[in-house]
C-alpha cells in the first residue's frame, strides 16, 4: 500500500509537466537522498524543468531536463500531494518541491518509509529493467500472460503476484482481490493451474486493477492514501476480501479467512478459493 492504482491516481492528479522546480525543502531526511547529501540533492533539483511524469510499477518517475530523473516510491504510507500555493511543513512532511506555477509538491509520510532519489539515465534504465512488465499491458494479452505465469511452476500464486520482477505494481490488496475473483487459493502453486485457471487469473488481475484506477484507488480506514490535494479513493467499498476477515464472502457468504503469507496477511474465501 499504495499499489499500482494508487500510484497511477497520484500521478494523474499532478500538474507538473512543463513546470520548473524553484526550490526544494528537505524537511526531513529521506534515506535514499543519502548518496547525494541533502544539499546536493536540493541543488541538483533547483531550476530543473519537469519534462515528463510517468509511473513504472509503484514508482513515480519525473524526468527532468538535462538528463536527470527524480524517482519517488511511496512504500507503506507515503502520499504525494500537489497543493496550491506555498505550504508549511507538518510533522509528517518529508519533502516539498516548490514549482513555478505557485503550487507545491508535498511528500508526506508518517512512517518514514517513503523514498526519493535522483537517477542518471543508466540508473533509471537499471531501475526499470529490474521490474517486471506492467500488469495492465500484460493482462491484455492472455497468451503472453499465461506464458509468463506458467514459467514459474514452483511459485505460489500470492507471492508471485507480489514479486515486482514478475509484474510491477501489485501488492497485498490487489493480489488478494484478484485471487478471490479468479477463485484461486493464495498458496496454490502455479504448476497446479489448468490453462483456464491461468487465463482467469490474468483476466481477474487486469479487471481489478482497472476498476481500482477508475475508483481512484483504495483509501482504507487509516486514511493514509490520498491524492491530488487530499482526496480519497473509493475502491475500499468494493473490496471483496482484503481486510474483511470474518465477514461474509460477497459471493457465497462464507466468512473470509486470514492467513500469513511471507509475513503478510492474506485474505481469502475458504469455499470459493479451495487449496485442493
Ligand atoms: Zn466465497
Amino acid at each position: 500500500m499504495p499499489e499500482l492504482p494508487e500510484v497511477e491516481t497520484t500521478l494523474r492528479a499532478l500538474r507538473v509537466v512543463g513546470r520548473t522546480i524553484l526550490s526544494v525543502r528537505g524537511v526531513d531526511y529521506l534515506p535514499t537522498i543519502a548518496p547525494w547529501g541533502l544539499e546536493a540533492f536540493q541543488e541538483a533539483l533547483r531550476g530543473r524543468r519537469v519534462e515528463q511524469a510517468r509511473r513504472r510499477g509503484k514508482y513515480l518517475l519525473f524526468l527532468l531536463d538535462r538528463s536527470l530523473a527524480l524517482a519517488i516510491h511511496l512504500r507503506m504510507s507515503g502520499r504525494l500531494l500537489q497543493l496550491p500555493g506555498r505550504t508549511d511543513p507538518d510533522p509528517h512532511t518529508r519533502l516539498i518541491l516548490e514549482l513555478d506555477d505557485g503550487s507545491s509538491l508535498v511528500l508526506r509520510d508518517p512512517r518514514k518509509f517513503a523514498r526519493a532519489g535522483l537517477l542518471q539515465e543508466p540508473e533509471l534504465q537499471a531501475l526499470e529493467a529490474a521490474l517486471g512488465p506492467e500488469p495492465l499491458d500484460l493482462c491484455r494479452n492472455p497468451v503472453a500472460w499465461k506464458a509468463r505465469l506458467l514459467a514459474h511452476p514452483r511459485r505460489r500464486l500470492k507471492a508471485l503476484l507480489m514479486d515486482q520482477r514478475f509484474v510491477a505494481g501489485v501488492g497485498n490488496i490487489y493480489a488478494d482481490e484478484a485471487l478471490h475473483r479468479a477463485h484461486l487459493h493464495p498458496l496454490r502453486r502455479v504448476g497446479t493451474l489448468s490453462d483456464t485457471e491461468a487465463i482467469r487469473l490474468g483476466e481477474a488481475l487486469g479487471a481489478v486493477l482497472r476498476e481500482a484506477i477508475a475508483a481512484e484507488g483504495t483509501t482504507l480506514e487509516d486514511g493514509a492514501y490520498r491524492f491530488g490535494d487530499g482526496q480519497s479513493g473509493r475502491f475500499a467499498l468494493r473490496l471483496r476480501v482484503y481486510r474483511r476477515a470474518g465477514k461474509p464472502c460477497t459471493a457465497c457468504g462464507t466468512p473470509i479467512a486470514r492467513i500469513l503469507v511471507s509475513a503478510r496477511s492474506s485474505y481469502f474465501c475458504p469455499k470459493c478459493q479451495p487449496l485442493l
